[in-house]
């Protein structure tokens, strides 16, 4: 059963609204442009996986994906986690293409493509990393020592994988996607001692905590370089002003009821997680106080008042829920 869902990485979300909001020719495009497609390519191996998971009996195998847990103050990410009442498997989702050459003697991981050979940081290495942050934080939480193991997960099936004729366990551990299923069952087979994973279960469920990237920050964008005003849908321009209650393209007079909505969204994806009438004034390029004060207590966004009640602060909604409800590609 899936009791953590797959969604779409937050760093897409953030990604495509940054995108947006600068100049087309801005030199950092190419950047964005090369980190999205990344993004969601890895997304792509991601859901390839959750349709085999998804073949698992669902009483017996409770599935969580892209789960943020912290340890001692440090955060760590696991891909996907398979809990059973006799295991913990975690699953590390690599999506590269051509030829993985794993190198048992000095743990190197190279990808061969176009006849060139490239390093990575060996993803076997990096699970056993999460492996050992993972057992620290059952500790931590004073849940029952279940045993951890965890695979690694090539997503394309197209992927050549390689390694040394050197006896070592890297066929054991390194799999195709399509076969993630029937090695869950072998290694569930492995571990005898029945515990319960509900309290585990309940406590991920809880303990989980998304890191919410600064996106400007990393890609070294200043705030000022963000363009400011509302978009218009039709034309592109950032120009739209107030009139007679709807928003209207001065540039080709397309008329919108709701197009302050993205905007007040960009200005929470990029900026800041709060805004106030004035932040959202100079954000929108619109100078009267009280149209501004109308559009923001329309989209019910939770808020509380500062100076004795005079002033009001907003707050931003959860990230998937405005990317779900507002169409922002
Ligand atoms: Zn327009």
């Amino acid at each position: 059963m899936i009791i953590k869902d797959l969604t779409i990485p937050i760093r897409i979300i953030l990604d495509t609204a940054l995108s947006r909001r600068l100049p087309r020719n801005h030199p950092k495009q190419k950047d964005i442009a090369e980190d999205l497609t990344k993004r969601q390519a890895g997304f792509k191996g991601e859901k390839n996986l959750r349709y085999y998971l998804d073949l698992l009996p669902k009483e017996e195998y409770l599935i969580f994906f892209d789960l943020n847990l912290t340890v001692n103050n440090y955060s760590f990410q696991i891909d996907a986690l398979v809990i059973t009442s006799n295991m913990v498997l975690i699953l590390e989702v690599k999506n590269f293409s051509g030829t993985l050459f794993f190198e048992p003697i000095f743990n190197q991981f190279i990808r061969k493509n176009n006849n060139k050979a490239e390093g990575f940081p060996n993803p076997i290495i990096q699970a056993q990393r999460q492996r050992s942050l993972l057992i620290k934080w059952f500790k931590e939480h004073g849940i029952q020592a279940f045993p951890v193991d965890y695979l690694i997960v090539i997503s394309h099936s197209s992927t050549i994988l390689e390694t040394s004729n050197e006896p070592s366990s890297i066929s054991q551990k390194v799999l195709h996607a399509e076969k993630v299923v029937s090695k869950i069952l072998e290694l569930s087979n492995q571990y005898k001692k029945k515990l319960n994973p509900t309290r585990l279960s309940n406590s991920l469920q809880k303990l989980h905590s998304p890191p919410i990237p600064n996106i400007l920050e990393s890609f070294a964008i200043e705030k000022n370089e963000i363009i400011k005003g509302i978009e218009c849908s039709q034309c592109h321009s950032y120009s739209m002003k107030r009139d007679h209650g709807a928003w209207i393209c001065p540039a080709c007079n397309f008329i919108s009821i709701d197009a302050h909505k993205q905007a007040i969204f960009d200005y929470f994806l990029l900026i800041s997680d709060t805004i106030t009438n004035q932040q959202c004034r100079d954000f929108l390029s619109i100078s009267n106080r009280k149209t501004i004060h109308r559009v923001l207590s329309s989209m019910n966004l939770r808020s509380s008042t500062y100076e004795k009640g005079k002033k009001k602060i907003y707050y931003r909604p959860d990230i998937h829920w405005i990317n779900k409800n507002h169409c922002l590609n």
